[in-house]
């Protein structure tokens, strides 16, 4: 007994030097002398360019932080009309101008912002490397993850088939202009399944049928009082989606079962818009921070602090969170001051440590060869798309897009990008499908954006999906590397 009791006390009294120790270790793990020669050092790399990106992206650049914000759009707001929720903005304001204002805001505190994709991130060593598809590392003192969520599917037979622009799709403003005098389904019964519906009705749909599979939607009451002042949306409850049908090219129908009747029957439409939720995206750090059950980033302390030192989190991706875009940029700013303390308190970045990393930190300048853009050609009717693209004696590649559609402004960049890459070589064009409906409709565009390639004068490829400039590059190489015969 008497030798547990000395025991413990060697340990009551060795304790407060263990607790030194582990500090010491730990600012030794993060010393910023010892990081002095790498290069394009980051303060604060914000992963994501969605509302929580961006407002840490405020908060950082106006604590006067390295911050860089690397993003391919703006997230959900940018595929949604009116935000009548967001506190001080009266009476609403649409998703897509409140995130370009949240950009301009952090862009006003110095942000810098870098259209690109993460594909790594190697936490094994402070900094952590952030790599991207554009092939470049950086050395990020803190990481914050805000990359938000993405559409879940309804895993049902013909949700496959007939997606990438046959008549399957998550993105009513992107593709509602597509089914104008045409009948339609939306699957789901939250906040989303009721603004998709509005967004078709708007769009100029014949009728759209909201497919509940309950008894009752889970959309808050003033979103359902909204649908009311629409006499072309229908809601069935208690109605699942069972399968669906085609003509191997487009949507010809759902195979629906009512669980009250418990019978099946058939709708015919030609458009199934799903609204069913959404999973989160967060495989970049799912093996280095504590996730829940269904993949959610687990916040640690009440904060925006994730399992791993100096990586913070913030937006949909947080487990428990409720998902609004007033949360999400109030927790990304949370994270943006979470950040900020680690660095002052931790890391010690104050003024005289920022002057010694001063020359190596990011500076885009040196770190991108900066190609000037080329300003893609817009083809406006039929008549100029017949001799700019069917009379060309080089290949051709037609960028279809929508106004609205997040993912096609997200892709102009790049294909601005590649068209200077091949130029005289092949030519580049845009057609905005929504005004050219001619041009869409002889092409059986359903969805955008629409990678349509041309050679000879004759159609021979497509690809429904945004393409980043490395995949562009890749389908323009392979068709200058086919033979002229061998597409006809
Ligand atoms: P939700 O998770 O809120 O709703 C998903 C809906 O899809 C539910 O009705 C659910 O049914 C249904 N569902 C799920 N799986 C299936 C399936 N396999 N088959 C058929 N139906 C299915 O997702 P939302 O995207 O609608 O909303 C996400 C969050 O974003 C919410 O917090 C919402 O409030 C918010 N939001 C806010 C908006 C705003 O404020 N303007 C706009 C849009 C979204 P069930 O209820 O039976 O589970």
């Amino acid at each position: 007994m008497r030798k547990v009791k000395d025991l413990c006390k060697h340990i009551i009294m060795l304790a407060p030097l263990l607790f030194i120790a582990s500090c010491l270790n730990s600012k030794d793990e993060f010393d910023v002398d010892k990081i002095l020669g790498s290069e394009n050092i980051v303060d604060v790399m914000i992963i994501g360019s969605g509302p929580a990106g961006l407002s840490a992206a405020m908060h950082g650049a106006r604590s006067r932080l390295k911050t860089v914000v690397i993003g391919e759009d703006m997230g959900q707001p940018e595929r949604t009309t009116w935000v009548e929720n967001y506190p001080g903005v009266f009476p609403k304001v649409l998703g897509p101008e409140l995130v370009k204002s949240m950009k301009k805001q952090a862009e006003s505190f110095g942000a810098e912002f870098v259209l690109d994709k993460v594909t790594n991130i190697d936490f094994s060593s402070w900094p952590y490397k952030v790599e991207t598809e554009g092939g470049k590392t950086f050395n990020a003192l803190t990481v914050i993850v805000a990359t938000g969520v993405s559409p879940r599917n309804l895993n049902v037979p013909g949700e496959q088939e007939y997606s990438h622009g046959k008549g399957v799709s998550s993105c009513a403003i992107c593709d509602g202009p597509f089914y104008t005098g045409e009948d339609v389904v939306v699957v789901g019964g939250g906040d989303s399944a009721v603004e998709e519906a509005i967004q078709l009705a708007n769009a100029g749909v014949k009728k759209v049928t909201v497919l509940v599979r309950s008894y009752k939607m889970r959309a808050i009451p003033i979103m359902q009082e909204h649908l009311e002042g629409y006499p072309n949306i229908f809601v069935k409850y208690n109605t699942k989606v069972k399968e669906i049908l085609g003509d191997g090219n487009q949507v010809t129908g759902v195979t629906l079962y009512d669980t009250i009747a418990e019978e099946e029957y058939l709708l015919p439409v030609s458009g199934v818009f799903l609204a069913i939720g959404s999973e989160p995206n967060t495989d970049l750090v799912k093996d280095a921070v504590d996730l829940d059950a269904r993949g959610f980033i687990l916040m640690q302390e009440r904060k925006q602090k994730t399992s791993l030192p100096a990586v913070f989190a913030a937006g949909d991706l947080e487990s428990g969170r409720n998902r609004q875009i007033i949360i999400a940029a109030a927790a990304g700013v949370q994270a943006g001051i979470d950040a900020f303390n680690f660095l002052t308190e931790v890391v010690g970045l104050n003024t005289k440590a920022r002057k010694k990393l001063k020359k190596f930190y990011f500076n885009p300048e040196v770190t991108f060869n900066f190609v000037s853009e080329v300003e893609v050609q817009k083809i406006e009717n039929m008549q100029s798309f017949e001799k700019q693209v069917l009379q060309s004696k080089i290949p051709v590649v037609v960028d279809v897009y929508t106004e609205h559609c997040p993912s096609c402004i997200k892709m102009l960049p790049a294909f601005n990008a590649v068209a200077k890459d091949f130029h005289k070589r092949v030519k580049l064009f845009k057609v905005d499908g929504g005004q050219a409906s001619d041009i869409a409709q002889k092409y059986s565009i359903q969805r955008v954006p629409c990678i349509l390639v041309f050679k000879d004068g004759k159609l021979i490829d497509r690809h429904n999906k945004a393409m980043t400039r490395k995949e562009l590059s890749e389908l323009i190489e392979g068709v200058l590397a086919t033979p002229a015969a061998a597409t006809e």
